[in-house]
């Protein structure tokens, strides 16, 4: 099998959505599911409709495509406001998109009524974050705006925290939410029938409100993909942290010195301390590297160090395992890590359903990472 690669578990990705379907519906929550981690994966995709989510969200037109032409029957929201550039595709593969600028709503107005279509429309509302959102002075009128325009509907409201300052979730912030739904509601003289609280660092506030408002969607990547709440990139209890690992291979095993020699000036990515321990180890390179994936968010198997990353080489101390070379080692990745591996050239992607055997060959780390 070819490496490096990156392994998907789809059963614990369904299981993963199915708790956060289930525990979320009691407080008549839905849960649309966000593949941008996954370039669109088809196979994730189905895996977290098995799992219950009631629609797919992607931040990527071309992702959105992906899952369009591979077939799979679940409405699809584009999450990230539409470049102007891009409406067309937009309205063609997205049913629904999350929007805050009104050039840009006009543009989708003329692309749906130019293709007979009705284009729903979430108008993202700042509540404190400071990355996408009208203010909420000008929600009212820009709802308004889109009631007039043709070709559009206006389905609800959202918003989105934590992505760009860490603002966490809370009862203010979103009865806050609540509140501009109602108010919008009124101007508009009817229902919304979408109130999107926000993104997996929302899951510490739902699950534990008291009440839960007129909050009825929550847009779930990472926590239903790695298990994590990104607040505090510990795990969320109930979920699996193992549905992904990235595999690589060994090139290179061999006792070395622990402790570099000769002046030291800057490495290929910047200064770093020299190692602490004398000695030597037994060191094993994998062919794996920034071009890779993101090394910070890389958890090595029990026993196995990570001692240095560059463009192509991961250097690891391997401790007592026997690997050699051409064997291959798994690790857990955070968030950056998966999102970087997945975009790779040269990370090739393996999707299972049932839990299959492991090489014998392959040491296996998964734990949850702080980015
Ligand atoms: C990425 C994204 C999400 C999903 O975020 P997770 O932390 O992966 O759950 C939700 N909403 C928007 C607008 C996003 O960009």
């Amino acid at each position: 099998m070819s490496a490096p690669r990156v392994e998907v578990d789809l059963d614990a990705i369904e299981a993963n959505t199915r708790s956060l379907v289930d525990r979320l519906g009691r407080t008549g929550i839905r849960v649309t599911a966000v593949t941008k981690a996954v370039l669109g994966s088809p196979g994730v995709a189905e895996a977290m409709l098995r799992g219950g989510a009631v629609g797919l969200a992607d931040s990527r037109v071309e992702n959105l495509a992906r899952l369009d032409s591979a077939g799979v029957g679940s409405a699809r929201t584009l999450i990230r406001s539409p470049m102007l550039s891009q409406v067309d595709a937009a309205v063609q593969h997205a049913s629904t998109s999350l929007n805050t600028d009104s050039s840009v709503l006009e543009a989708l107005s003329r692309c749906a009524a130019h293709r007979g279509a009705t284009h729903a429309v979430v108008l993202m509302v700042e509540l404190g974050d400071l990355r996408e959102g009208v203010l909420p002075v000008d929600l009212v009128p820009l709802a308004l705006a889109v009631r007039g325009m043709a070709g559009l509907s206006l389905a609800g409201i959202g918003t989105n925290l934590a992505c760009q300052h860490g603002v966490a979730p809370d009862d203010r912030n979103m009865q806050r939410l609540s509140e501009l739904a109602d108010e919008v509601e009124r101007a508009v003289g009817s229902a919304l029938t979408i109130v999107s609280g926000g993104n997996s660092a929302n899951l510490g506030w739902a699950l534990g409100a008291a009440d839960t408002g007129r909050v009825d969607e929550l847009r779930l990547g990472e926590a239903i993909l790695l298990g994590l709440d990104p607040l505090t990139r510990l795990p969320v209890e109930g979920l699996r942290t193992d549905a992904f690992s990235l595999v690589a291979e060994l090139i290179e095993v061999g006792d070395k010195p622990r402790v570099p020699s000769g002046d030291l000036g800057q490495t290929a990515f910047g200064r770093r301390p020299p190692p602490r321990a004398g000695g030597s180890c037994r060191q094993g390179i994998l062919a794996l590297g920034r071009q890779d994936v993101d090394p910070d968010g890389l958890v090595p198997p029990e026993g196995v160090t990570i001692l240095g990353t560059s463009s192509d080489h991961l250097v690891v101390d391997l401790g007592d395992h026997e690997a050699t070379v051409g064997g291959e080692l798994a690790f857990g990745v955070g968030y950056g890590a998966l999102l970087r591996a997945m975009t790779s050239p040269f990370v090739a992607t393996v999707e299972r359903r049932a839990v299959s055997p492991r090489l014998p060959a392959t040491l296996r780390g998964h734990s949850p990472v702080s980015r």
